[in-house]
């Protein structure tokens, strides 16, 4: 679909603008595409208080596009993730470096990028009907009524998506993986816990647990437990913050002291997630349109992943769609492209996640038996997970 003087641009409408659409939008618009972005909501709650771990294949992305420093600048580096068990003792580490960052950042700085290299943002516009034109192109609706037209639909609207509903009305819906996250930021006296550069996971007793320092003073904190019984996110939004902390400082109590004084040091919002998974579709793909991004393919969090694979995503989707005549032939190379890789992203997050807060006491004596190795072997797998690069960019001067 190489753009020639003399082809019209393509019309290309991108749906979602969290991480994977802004920087799709990016790409293509480099590429020559026209590009609308359409996203739901002007602020999403669910991006409140989180922040995400951009793993070095995400980064590798941003590099390849010239934009690292732009899109992670409020980020935090991370020079190593050191893993400890419940009793504080340390079971290895990984040496990647890593980036932490606020996700509205993130999104924010991926969508001003995109707007600024000529995409067009639409915000407050959720879709919610799409129908094939007879002439190959697609008819998008709104919920507020409006309607547009393009000749590429790409969702990237996430885990939940509404494109991947309706362009395959029977494929599963994402599954609940039984995992609550919760996100937040705390302040605590800087000569408590000096800023180290690392990024620190505890395997507490019932729950998983990480923090960075990112400044003195100043910890961004992550938590997952498990939970049986899905809650919806409104629901869980109606404990309020200061009950939710105490919660999980009280879920944390036989675990190390650090994570009970990080808790109750919260200040600001507290997000918290049902989280969820999206089974392997048969397809990503049905003539001009597809899915991608954590909408084709969302994996547990255990690896910190998602967001670095919807970058790897978004990058090979544009050169795809730039080297190949037609949209369903570049739909299917990518498609071939990127299967395995994701398949084994998520069978590696799935074992991490089994590890994580066994619940007999048995399989913790024994998780603290072999952890080490585990880890060290996690560790290996994760820096192997890490090590794609994106090819060189194909034109000049971006
Ligand atoms: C608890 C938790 C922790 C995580 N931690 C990490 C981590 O440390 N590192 C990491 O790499 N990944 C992490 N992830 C995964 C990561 O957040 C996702 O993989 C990543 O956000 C996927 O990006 P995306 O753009 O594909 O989807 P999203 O970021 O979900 O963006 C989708 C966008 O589409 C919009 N949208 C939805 N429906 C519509 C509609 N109908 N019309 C228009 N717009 C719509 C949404 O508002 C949103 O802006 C974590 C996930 C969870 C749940």
């Amino acid at each position: 679909m190489k753009n020639e003087n003399s082809t019209p641009r393509r019309r290309v409408a991108v749906v979602g603008a969290g991480i994977t659409g802004p920087l799709l939008s990016l790409c293509l618009v480099r590429l020559g595409f026209e590009v609308d972005l359409y996203e739901a909501y002007m602020r999403r709650a669910q991006d409140v208080g989180s922040f995400l771990n951009l793993a070095p294949n995400g980064r590798a992305v941003l590099e390849r596009l010239g934009l690292a420093d732009r899109v992670l600048e409020q980020g935090t580096v991370a020079d190593s993730i050191g893993f400890a068990n419940h009793k504080g003792r340390e079971l290895a580490q990984n040496p990647e470096t890593t980036t932490n960052i606020m996700r509205g950042e993130l999104s924010g700085a991926l969508r001003d990028a995109a707007t600024d290299a000529g995409a067009k943002l639409h915000t407050a516009k959720r879709l919610v009907a799409l129908d094939a034109t007879g002439d190959g192109c697609w008819r998008i609706g709104f919920e507020d009524g409006t309607r547009a037209e393009a000749d590429l639909v790409l969702g990237c609207d996430g885990v939940h998506s509404t494109t991947r509903r309706l362009l395959f009305p029977d494929a599963p819906r994402a599954a609940y993986t039984e995992v609550v996250g919760s996100g937040g930021r705390s302040e605590i006296g800087a000569a408590d816990l000096p800023v180290d550069g690392r990024f620190h996971m505890i395997f507490g007793l019932r729950g998983f647990f990480g923090y960075q320092v990112t400044s003195p003073g100043v910890v961004w904190w992550f938590e997952n437990h498990q939970e049986t019984r899905e809650r919806s996110f409104a629901e869980l939004a109606e404990v309020d913050d200061a009950q939710w902390v105490s919660l999980l400082a009280d879920r944390h109590r036989p675990d190390p002291a650090v994570v009970r004084r990080i808790l109750t040091a919260s200040t600001g919002p507290v997000g918290r997630w049902p989280v969820h998974e999206v089974p392997p579709l048969e397809t990503w793909h049905r003539g001009s349109a597809a899915v991608l991004g954590d909408a084709a393919h969302a994996v547990a969090p255990h690896l910190g992943a998602g967001a670095a694979l919807g970058m790897e995503d978004a990058y090979e989707l544009a050169l795809a769609l730039h080297e190949h005549p037609t949209a369903p032939q570049a739909f299917t190379v990518f498609e071939e492209s990127r299967r395995d890789r994701v398949a084994a992203m998520a069978k590696q997050a799935r074992q991490t996640g089994a590890v994580m807060t066994p619940d007999r006491w048995i399989t913790r004596v024994i998780r603290d038996l072999m952890l080490p190795m585990a880890i060290k072997q996690g560790v290996r797998k994760g820096t192997e997970a890490y090590s794609y690069r994106p090819s060189p960019w194909p034109v000049r001067g971006d």
